[in-house]
């Protein structure tokens, strides 16, 4: 059995948090909502007063906070009061270069880190089949595995200090890109008097086939159970995608690369968001399509 301290303990962070425990570790928690405080004490966490309450003797710490500048605000708190050789593990989405400071921020203070974050979603982090995108030495991947396994699926290295975040942000750009030319594709197949089981099968089964649409399809009682069939509740919500898509062009912005769709899907997201009634899944955006008349 290990001490592990948790610091974040939202959508996410707490049924993977709970899943260390059921897996029978000890496991130290913060976060700065007392309602989600409470949630995790009724889960067998160990719940603390402050973030460096959590990481005094454990061996592992694990984080998964909203964004970068919070994820180096805790760090910078909770460094200090970690014992030596700790390993951390930032499961967190955040921009690459936050990434890279808090390796530098772990590294200056003798402790071991990698950036990690995930793909799979809430349903991913309850069921304990997330994937793990690691930068980091590869000493250090190896130290996270146990835990890893025990949260996930799978875990991929993909290099040395943020390169578990480019590729999650590559990844989510995509992802941006295909349901957005998935919701087009779906409401002109309506408008041209398709059935959506029609077009269901002939593109989950055809060269339209793909994750957003075989796995996550946009259209109520059609394909596998998704925020579709549950009124577009998040999943995952819009503005989650917002920020990742975001992440993306900064990092397409700092290294030159041009991702005109990456940019396109974006600020269709961002418009999206500004007249849908609440933050809605991602998924949701076929709906606002939909209304668009042609130009
Ligand atoms: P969330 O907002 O539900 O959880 C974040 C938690 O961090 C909250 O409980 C918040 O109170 C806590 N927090 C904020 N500041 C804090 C601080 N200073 N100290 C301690 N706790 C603090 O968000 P989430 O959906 O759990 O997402 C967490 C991370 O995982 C994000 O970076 C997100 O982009 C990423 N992610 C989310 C999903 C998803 O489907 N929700 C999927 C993949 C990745």
């Amino acid at each position: 059995m290990a001490t592990i301290g948790f610091i974040g303990l939202g959508n996410m962070g707490l049924p993977m948090a709970t899943n260390l425990v059921k897996a029978g570790h000890e496991v130290l928690g913060f976060d700065t909502v007392p309602e989600t405080l409470q949630a995790a004490k009724e889960a067998g966490i160990i719940t603390c007063a402050e973030a460096k309450d959590a990481v005094g003797g454990a061996e592992t710490v694990i984080t998964m906070l909203p964004n970068g500048e919070i994820v180096l605000s805790v760090l910078n708190d909770i460094i200090p009061a970690c014992e030596s050789g700790v390993l951390i593990i930032d499961c967190s989405t955040v921009d690459v270069d936050s990434a890279k400071q808090a390796h530098a921020l772990a590294a200056e203070a003798g402790l071991g880190m990698i950036d990690c974050p995930v793909s799979g979603g809430i349903t991913g982090a309850a069921a304990g089949t997330l994937t793990f995108m690691m930068g980091g030495s590869e000493e250090n991947c190896k130290r996270a595995e146990p835990f890893l396994d025990i949260m996930g699926g799978r875990q991929v290295p993909c290099g040395e200090a943020g390169a578990g975040q480019a590729a999650k942000i590559c990844n989510n750009m995509l992802l941006a890109v295909t349901m957005t030319g998935l919701g087009e594709a779906l409401s002109l197949g309506r408008k041209l008097g398709l059935e959506d089981q029609a077009m269901f099968d002939v593109m989950s089964t055809s060269s339209g086939f793909c994750w957003s649409l075989n796995n996550y399809c946009p259209m109520p009682g059609i394909g596998p159970q998704s925020p579709a069939d549950n009124d577009f509740k998040p999943g995952f919500a819009t503005s989650l995608m917002i920020k990742d898509a975001g992440l993306a062009q900064q990092a397409a912005e700092a290294s030159g690369q041009s991702t005109p769709l990456g940019y396109q899907a974006l600020e269709l997201y961002k418009q999206f968001a500004a007249e849908a009634p609440e933050d809605l899944d991602f998924s949701g955006i076929i709906t606002w399509l939909e209304t668009k008349q042609r130009g």
